[in-house]
């Protein structure tokens, strides 16, 4: 990994203010993913899975429906980006496409759909979501399996209703060294939800800390935190125009990370915050990894990284791929967040739209 992505100091040290605050600290792993070409080897989102030749693929057996894209033209247009992505503008040698190629450029820009219902018969091969290495995330818990240092996460890129309008996803734990023969070309679902297909990204994992979502407070610190005149008298320095609602520069610029990382405090507001016993021995469950439509939004802005902050006007070419570098979206803009079991992290994981 060579990429870096460094996380300005919070705008203040909200224990100072609230130093009922300084026990609930958390570390979460932001994993900054970046548009690139990771290989097997690396920890990436979208890219190649570290996966034994001899290893069955997993596949969804639920029934399917509402696929708006052939995955073969997706993955024609991922490499074509990754072409161009070579060429500064204006080189004379970007790449010229063939007629098939622009045939199916223009088809995907005209949001046309079209696929044969045959392609949804039968079950559905997933597709590699993420790859973590224990060596880039130190935070990962591995279960007590023999040697167990690298995380894959594969998903089903459809939804999967009554139950969840999002991908259901596959957590596989592996020792990477027990992997000698790599399958180099692993079965892919004919047909696709579009939002559900990662681009290739790799990632400069970071460290940070958070502080729980206001809304998972006790009710006498939110009171608290929703009370200028103790921001006043700390002398904390925070813009007046927070004054109606200091709460929500704690919830901005103080709680929780925006975008993919794994542990840390899960972000809520889609839903209020809700129990999560592991569904094998009821222990409350930890984040593992929270799956983001946006790496940063324009409430939150103070977290974008200072190696992104020259591209973050949103005129910028750049500025909409460092948002959204991963092309994934859940629920129209929300996140997918994974659950493990602390007391057994081999017990079933459980996902939450957010
Ligand atoms: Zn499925
Ligand atoms: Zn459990």
């Amino acid at each position: 990994m060579n990429v870096v992505r460094t996380t300005p100091p919070r705008p203040l040290d909200v224990t100072a203010v609230f130093p009922q605050l300084a026990p609930l600290a958390r570390t979460a792993t932001r994993l900054h993913p970046r548009r690139g070409a990771p290989s097997a080897h690396d920890s990436s989102i979208g890219g190649p899975l570290l996966w034994p030749a001899d290893d069955p693929w997993p596949h969804c057996d639920a029934p399917h429906e509402g696929g708006d894209h052939a995955l073969a033209e997706l993955r024609l247009r991922q490499r074509i980006r990754a072409s161009e992505a070579m060429y500064p503008d204006g080189d004379p040698h970007v790449p010229q496409y063939t007629p098939e190629e622009q045939a199916v450029l223009d088809r995907l820009d005209s949001d046309e759909t079209w696929h044969d219902s045959t392609w949804l018969e039968g079950p559905v091969a997933l597709l590699p979501l993420a790859q973590l290495y224990v060596r880039d995330i130190p935070l990962l818990r591995p279960p007590a399996q023999a040697g167990a240092d690298l995380l894959q996460v594969l998903w089903c890129p459809f939804d999967h209703p009554p139950e969840k309008y999002m991908p259901r996803t596959v957590l596989v734990w592996r020792s990477a060294a027990a992997v000698t023969d790599i399958l180099t070309s692993p079965p892919e679902p004919p047909l696709v939800v579009e939002d559900y297909v990662p681009e290739p990204c790799v990632l400069a994992p970071e460290q940070v800390t958070e502080y729980p979502s206001p809304m998972e407070l006790s009710k006498e610190l939110r009171e608290q935190i929703g009370d200028w005149s103790i921001w006043q008298a700390a002398d904390a320095g925070v813009d007046s125009s927070y004054a109606p609602y200091p709460d929500s520069f704690y919830g901005s610029h103080l709680s929780v990370a925006p975008g993919w990382k794994v542990g840390g405090w899960p972000m809520w507001g889609y839903t209020d915050p809700a129990p999560r016993p592991c569904p094998a021995c009821d222990t409350p469950m930890d984040p593992l990894l929270s799956i983001d439509t946006f790496e940063w939004d324009s409430s939150n802005r103070s977290w974008i990284p200072y190696e992104d902050q020259a591209t973050t006007s949103s005129t910028d070419p750049r500025y909409r791929d460092l948002m959204r570098p991963t092309e994934i979206q859940i629920g129209g803009g929300h996140k997918q967040q994974i659950y493990f079991c602390p007391a057994a992290p081999e017990h079933p994981h459980i996902e939450l739209m957010q």
